[in-house]
């Protein structure tokens, strides 16, 4: 019989190098209202059809069986989560799961501020709102939308709502690299973080170049002088934490190409449409959709997520050539799997 990759009574599941998976991102929708350059064509996305995603009910089960494997933390993304009614019901309906302990979410901020007491009734731990550009000209160059004063505004009111706020930002080299300093900025007294994600290839996004955490740094500390690393806890992912002089929230590094943190990945990913992936950068991914709608017990269910932990790579394959199987079997659309 297959040995069990997963522990239960190790408090999570254990991926085939012995890596604990207590961290899932769960995206509710491939649907968005934003076509930001690097992640979603401007026309002719091809939609899944509704009866193909996950229902919240089917997405809750998932969660409920992951939990009780050992997941302990769960974002909520997209697409944009926002779009698909019903997730802040969902998100309360999370939170009341055994073994969950956080409950967080990650948006583009657009339809945040008609949900916000919704999600803060619903009990959200935090929220993510990505945010590339301050400035509106480039906010629509990247987003091909308008809409970044609204952003902006309920940044602002989000934070002074009590949600922890943490704003992402993409640097994308010749765009919006002449105001990553104002973006970061937003940590001097208004969120708790602002993050810089490196641009990862992957569909849309080989159009551009991604400037790494340490020219990103270079860039902030000609601004703000000295960087120091933060000693204390933010977060469950790779973000490289630090402090500036007269800032109350902390700048965040995530850099997974000139940084890799694949040795510390805590991850699993479930699509909307049922697909649970191990790994962003591989085209790995366990059908959980069938078992659920054939009426499987959870121990098939279990089974499923235990393969997908031993089948999780060791590492990302972003560095990997064109043209090479590694970079030919990427996924294409970041915007169906969840960021
Ligand atoms: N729509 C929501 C949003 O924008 O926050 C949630 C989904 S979006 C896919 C999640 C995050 O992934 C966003 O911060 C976005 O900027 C980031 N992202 C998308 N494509 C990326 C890429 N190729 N490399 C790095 N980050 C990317
Ligand atoms: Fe939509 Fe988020 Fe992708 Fe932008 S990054 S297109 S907001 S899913």
């Amino acid at each position: 019989m297959k040995e069990r990759q997963y522990r239960e009574d190790a408090g999570g599941i254990r991926d085939s190098q012995g890596r604990l998976i207590d961290y899932l991102r769960v995206s509710v929708t491939d649907r968005c209202n934003l076509r930001c350059i690097y992640c979603m064509p401007e026309e002719g996305v091809e939609w899944r059809a509704h009866e193909d995603m996950l229902s919240f009910e089917e997405l809750l089960r998932c969660c409920r069986v992951m939990a009780a494997m050992g997941i302990q933390k769960i974002k909520v993304t997209g697409g944009e989560p926002l779009v698909r009614r019903g997730t802040a019901g969902f998100i309360a309906a999370l939170k009341a799961l055994p073994g969950i302990r956080q409950v967080t979410l990650t948006t583009n901020g657009l339809l945040l501020e008609g949900e916000l007491e919704g999600l803060r009734a619903a009990g959200l731990d935090g929220v993510n709102i990505s945010l590339d550009s301050l400035e509106g000209e480039t906010f629509r160059r990247i987003t091909r939308r308008d809409g970044h004063e609204g952003i902006l505004r309920v940044i602002r009111r989000a934070a002074a709502a009590g949600l922890l706020v943490k704003v992402n930002c993409v640097p994308l080299r010749g765009i919006n690299d002449h105001e990553l300093a104002a973006i970061a900025g937003l940590a001097r007294e208004e969120v708790a973080a602002v993050r810089f994600i490196e641009l990862m290839p992957l569909g849309k996004a080989f159009s551009y170049e991604p400037l790494t955490g340490e020219e990103i740094a270079a860039i902030l500390e000609r601004r703000y002088g000295k960087l120091n690393p933060f000693a204390g806890k933010l977060g469950n992912g790779p973000a490289r934490y630090y402090s500036a002089e007269g800032f109350s929230g902390v700048i965040g590094f995530i850099s997974p190409l000139s940084r890799c943190f694949c040795e510390s990945c805590n991850r699993f990913r479930l699509t909307s449409q049922g697909v649970l992936k191990p790994c962003l950068s591989s085209g790995i991914g366990v059908d959980l959709r069938a078992p659920l709608r054939s009426g499987a017990d959870d121990g098939v269910l279990r089974e499923a997520v235990a393969d997908a932990a031993a089948r999780k790579p060791a590492q990302h394959t972003f560095l990997a050539p064109a043209g090479t199987e590694d970079a030919e079997s990427r996924p294409r659309e970041m915007f169906r799997i969840g960021g």
